[in-house]
C-alpha cells in the first residue's frame, strides 16, 4: 500500500460531502479538517507516531510524546490556526509497565500545555505481544486566524511565488534515530505572523512533513495549477537539494503569496524557492534539468 494513494482515494470519495453536510466546510486532503459548529469555524486533525516507524525503538519517552503532539500542532499552523484542546491515546505493548506508561501520559500532558492545548481526554489499551510497537495517536482541536480564516492547501494562484520557512532535510540522524524530527518547533507564531502581515495575498499553506517534493506535489495537485522549483535556491541541512526535498520530516511551512515578503517571521527565516504558473505538476529545476518532484520524499508503504 502507498500512503499517498490511499489518501488520494480516501479525499476523493469524500470530494462531496460538504454537499451533504453543510457543517464540514473541508473534509479529508488538507492539512486539518475545517468544521463549522453553530457559527465558529473550527480546525480538526489527528496524526500518530507509531514506534519503529516515527521514532525508534529506545527514544526517550518524553521526546515520544513531544512528537506525538507537535506533529498534530504543526498542522493546526498549517492553517494558521491556534490550537484550543487535544485527546491522546495510547496503545503499549505487552511488557511496558505502568511506570513507563505514568511517564508518558505526564509527558503528553506537559507538551499539551506547553502549546496551550491541554489534554482534555483519551483513551489507553494494552496491546496482545510484547513485540508490538508503541502506538500514540493525538487529535487536535484549534481555531482559525480571526481575519484570514483558515489557510487551505489549494489557493495557491499562477503568478504567486513559492516560500518556505526554515530549512530543510536533516532532520534525522540514522546513528542515533534522533534529530530534529523529535525536537521540531511547530510554526505557530510563523503562521499566524505570515497571515497578520500578508492578509489577502497569503493564498495557500501547508506544513511539510513528507518531504518538500511530495508535498509542494500534493499543493500544485490541490490547486490545480503549476509549480516549478529553483534546486539552488531550497535552503538546507542536508549536503544537497536533492536530499533536502525528499528526506522529509520537516514540519516547516510551504506557503504561496503575492506581493511583498519578508524575508523572515516570528523566528523563522523566510525564503523563495519557486513560482506558480498555470497548468498542472511541481518540477525542481537543477541548470537544464526538469525533474518530477513527485518522485521525491517520503511515501510511507
Ligand atoms: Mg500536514
Amino acid at each position: 500500500m502507498r500512503e499517498s494513494d490511499l489518501l488520494s482515494a480516501i479525499a476523493s470519495r469524500s470530494a462531496n460531502l460538504g454537499a451533504r453536510f453543510p457543517h464540514v466546510l473541508t473534509g479529508p486532503g488538507d492539512d486539518c479538517a475545517v468544521v463549522r459548529i453553530g457559527t465558529t469555524d473550527c480546525l480538526l486533525t489527528v496524526d500518530q507516531v507509531i514506534e519503529d516507524r516515527h521514532f525508534k525503538k529506545g527514544t526517550p519517552l518524553d521526546l515520544i510524546a513531544r512528537k506525538a503532539i507537535a506533529r498534530s500542532i504543526s498542522d493546526i499552523a498549517a492553517m494558521a490556526g491556534t490550537p484550543i484542546c487535544a485527546l491522546a491515546t495510547g496503545a503499549f505493548s505487552k511488557d511496558f509497565d505502568q511506570a513507563h506508561a505514568d511517564e508518558l501520559s505526564a509527558a503528553l500532558k506537559r507538551w499539551g500545555e506547553y502549546w496551550n492545548c491541554p489534554l482534555v481526554g483519551g483513551d489507553i489499551a494494552s496491546l496482545p505481544r510484547e513485540t508490538d510497537p508503541l502506538t500514540l495517536t493525538v487529535t487536535v482541536l484549534g481555531s482559525t486566524h480571526a481575519a484570514r480564516g483558515p489557510i487551505l492547501r489549494s489557493g495557491a494562484q499562477p503568478g504567486d511565488s513559492i516560500y518556505v520557512t526554515g530549512k530543510l532535510g536533516g532532520s534525522f540522524d540514522p546513528a542515533t534515530g534522533l534529530g530534529k524530527h523529535l525536537t521540531f518547533e511547530p510554526r505557530l507564531a510563523e503562521a499566524r505572523a505570515l497571515a497578520d502581515a500578508l492578509g489577502p495575498n497569503l493564498h495557500a499553506m501547508m506544513d511539510l512533513s513528507d518531504g518538500l517534493g511530495r508535498d509542494a506535489s500534493r499543493m500544485a495537485d490541490a490547486s490545480r495549477a503549476h509549480f516549478e522549483l529553483q534546486a539552488d535556491l531550497i535552503p538546507r541541512n542536508a549536503p544537497d537539494w536533492h536530499r533536502a526535498a525528499s528526506e522529509g520530516e520537516d514540519y516547516e511551512l510551504l506557503f504561496t503569496a503575492s506581493g511583498h515578503v519578508p524575508a523572515a517571521v516570528a523566528n523563522s527565516a523566510v525564503t523563495r524557492i519557486g513560482t506558480v504558473s498555470s497548468g498542472s505538476g511541481c518540477f525542481i529545476i537543477e541548470s537544464t534539468n526538469s525533474i518530477n518532484a513527485r518522485d521525491l520524499g517520503w511515501d510511507h508503504t
